[in-house]
C-alpha cells in the first residue's frame, strides 16, 4: 500500500481505542497529522469504545472511564471539533450491523492470518480462548471505515493489515453489488509510524503499560526519560557510544525540532565524551516543553466534562446519519430493505 499525500479533498476516518489516555506514540503516529489534515479534509475521529471491549469485557470500566480522557487528549493537541467530527463508536448502531453483514464475507482462517491480530493474540496469551469479538475486530474496523466511505486513513504501521482486510471486504461487497458502492481506502503513515517504548522492546502502547501519556506530569516524564535504554556498552563518558537502537536518540530524532543539533550530538556521542545523563537531560527538556501546554489544556478540558460530552453527542448525531446511509446501501445489496 502506497503512502501518498492527499492532493484533493478526502474523507478521512481515524480512531483510537478508549483503553487509556493517549500517549506520545499516538502524538507522532497520528494526532499531529490529524491536526494538519483537518483544515483541508472531511475528517471524522472515532472513539472506539466497542473495540476497546474486545479484550476488556471483564473490566468494562477501563473503557468507559477513558472515553472523555481520549476526547480531552484530542482537544489538547489541537483537534478542533468545528473542523473534525468526534464521535463515539457505541452510539452508531450502523457499525455493529455492518460488522454482522461483513462477517459472512470473511473466513476464520483469514482472520487468524492477520499478522497484527496474530501477534496480539500471542502477546495477550489468548491462544484458543481468544474472544470472538477480538478475533473479528478487523471486520468491525472495516465496518467503521466503510460506514463513513473513508478514503484516507492516518494510522501507525500496526494498522496496515486492517486496511488490507478492509479493502478485501470492499471488493467483495462491490462485486456482489456489481457496481462500486464502497470506496477502497489507503493509509497515511507518519514519519514515525511506530514509536518504541522507553525500553525499546515493543511499540509504545496503552495496554502494555509502557507509555508516556500526553498528560504525564513533570516528575513522571523525568522518570520515564531517565529509565530509557541507551547503549549498554557505553559504560564511561569517554567511551564511543552507539546511536542505533539507542532509544534516547530515537526520541531526539522524533521530537527535537533542531535536526542539525541532533546530528552534532550523535557525532559527539559516537566519538566519545558525551554522557547518557547529558543526552537524557536534553531530551527531557524538549519533551517537557512539548507536553507542558498539552497537559495544561487537557486539565482545563477535563474540568468541564459537560463540554466534552456535548462535543461527543453532536459528533455522534452527525455520524449516525452518515453511517445509516451506508448501512442502507449495503442492506440493499443483500436485498434486505423490504419496507
Ligand atoms: P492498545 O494497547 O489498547 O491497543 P494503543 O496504544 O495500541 O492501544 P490504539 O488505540 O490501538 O493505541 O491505536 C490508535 C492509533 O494510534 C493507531 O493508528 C495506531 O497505529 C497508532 N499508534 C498506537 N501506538 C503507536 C506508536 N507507539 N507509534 C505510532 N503510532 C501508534
Ligand atoms: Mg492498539
Amino acid at each position: 500500500m502506497k503512502n501518498q499525500l492527499p492532493t484533493k479533498r478526502e474523507t478521512i476516518l481515524t480512531g483510537d481505542r478508549a483503553t487509556g489516555p493517549l500517549h506520545l506514540g499516538h502524538y507522532v503516529g497520528s494526532l499531529k497529522q490529524r491536526v494538519s489534515l483537518q483544515d483541508k479534509h472531511d475528517q471524522t475521529i472515532l472513539v472506539a469504545d466497542m473495540q476497546g471491549l474486545t479484550d476488556n469485557a471483564n473490566n468494562p470500566s477501563k473503557v468507559s472511564s477513558n472515553i472523555l480522557n481520549v476526547v480531552a487528549d484530542y482537544l489538547a493537541v489541537g483537534i478542533d471539533p468545528t473542523k473534525t467530527t468526534i464521535c463515539l463508536q457505541s452510539q452508531l448502531p450502523a457499525l455493529a450491523e455492518l460488522t454482522m453483514y461483513y462477517s459472512n464475507l470473511v473466513t476464520i482462517a483469514r482472520l487468524e492470518r492477520n499478522p497484527t491480530v496474530k501477534s496480539e493474540i500471542k502477546s495477550k496469551g489468548f491462544e484458543r480462548s481468544v474472544p470472538a469479538g477480538f478475533l473479528t475486530y478487523p471486520i468491525s474496523q472495516a465496518a467503521d471505515i466503510t460506514a463513513f466511505n473513508a478514503t484516507l486513513i492516518p494510522v501507525g504501521d500496526d494498522q496496515l493489515p486492517m486496511l488490507e482486510q478492509t479493502n478485501e471486504i470492499v471488493r467483495k461487497v462491490n462485486s456482489l453489488a456489481g457496481k462500486p458502492v464502497l470506496n477502497e481506502c489507503r493509509p497515511l503513515l507518519s514519519q514515525t509510524s511506530r514509536l518504541p517504548s522507553t525500553d525499546g522492546k515493543n511499540k509504545m502502547s496503552k495496554t502494555m503499560d509502557n507509555a508516556i501519556n500526553l498528560g504525564a506530569c513533570e516528575k513522571e516524564l523525568r522518570a520515564a526519560v531517565r529509565s530509557m535504554y541507551t547503549d549498554q556498552n557505553h559504560l564511561r563518558v569517554e567511551d564511543p557510544g552507539q546511536v542505533e537502537g539507542n532509544i534516547v536518540f530515537t526520541y531526539l530524532d522524533t521530537f527535537h525540532p533542531d535536526t542539525e543539533y541532533v546530528s552534532q550530538l550523535k557525532e559527539h556521542y559516537q566519538r566519545g565524551g558525551l554522557g547518557d545523563g547529558v543526552t537524557k537531560k536534553i531530551l527531557e527538556e524538549c519533551l517537557q516543553e512539548l507536553l507542558k501546554p498539552i497537559r495544561e489544556r487537557r486539565e482545563q478540558y477535563l474540568n468541564d466534562k459537560s463540554q466534552l460530552i456535548d462535543i461527543l453527542r453532536t459528533g455522534s448525531e452527525i455520524s449516525r446519519h452518515k453511517t445509516n446511509i451506508t448501512l442502507h446501501s449495503v442492506k440493499d445489496i443483500f436485498g434486505l430493505n423490504p419496507f
